[in-house]
């Protein structure tokens, strides 16, 4: 299972919705709570609360909650769009693939031979490419 299946997974199972902190309050043990609701067929339902009783880490609280929050309610289009990323890179890859084969055209000589010329950088036959040949670098970018 790659990591993003498995937070699409973990995210799947979570409680619905889009998550919210709801006011903050003190429990009996001095524990500060935030709830974290999400609305769930019109019903208001509490998947968890952040607690936290240390004064020094006063302010943590807020930013676990907020940081929960957010990345429940982010990763659903955060997956969606690294999906739609990861398709992008390998149509741009199978594109570059396609260029970089076709690197050359073909001219006649007057006695009717042919040679070939990179159209990046106008190495004839086999010659050696420039370094820095759109080819080459194009060539080089793509996985081995
Ligand atoms: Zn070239």
């Amino acid at each position: 299972m790659t990591k993003y299946q498995a937070l699409r997974d973990a995210v799947g199972q979570a409680t619905p919705g889009e998550w919210s902190i709801g006011p903050s309050y003190t429990d009996d043990d001095g524990y500060i709570e935030l709830p974290i609701y999400s609305v769930v067929d019109g019903q208001k339902t509490a998947p968890m609360a952040i607690a936290l009783q240390f004064p020094y880490v006063r302010g943590m609280q807020e930013a676990n909650a907020a940081f929960v929050t957010l990345a429940h309610n982010l990763t659903p289009d955060l997956l969606a769009e690294r999906d739609e990323h990861a398709a992008e890179i390998a149509r741009l890859r199978a594109l570059v693939s396609e260029m970089a084969d076709n690197d050359t055209y073909e001219i006649e000589y007057d006695d009717g031979r042919m040679y070939s010329v990179c159209h990046g950088c106008s190495a004839q036959d086999d010659d050696e490419h420039n370094p820095n040949c759109l080819y080459v670098r194009a060539r080089a970018a793509l996985p081995q």
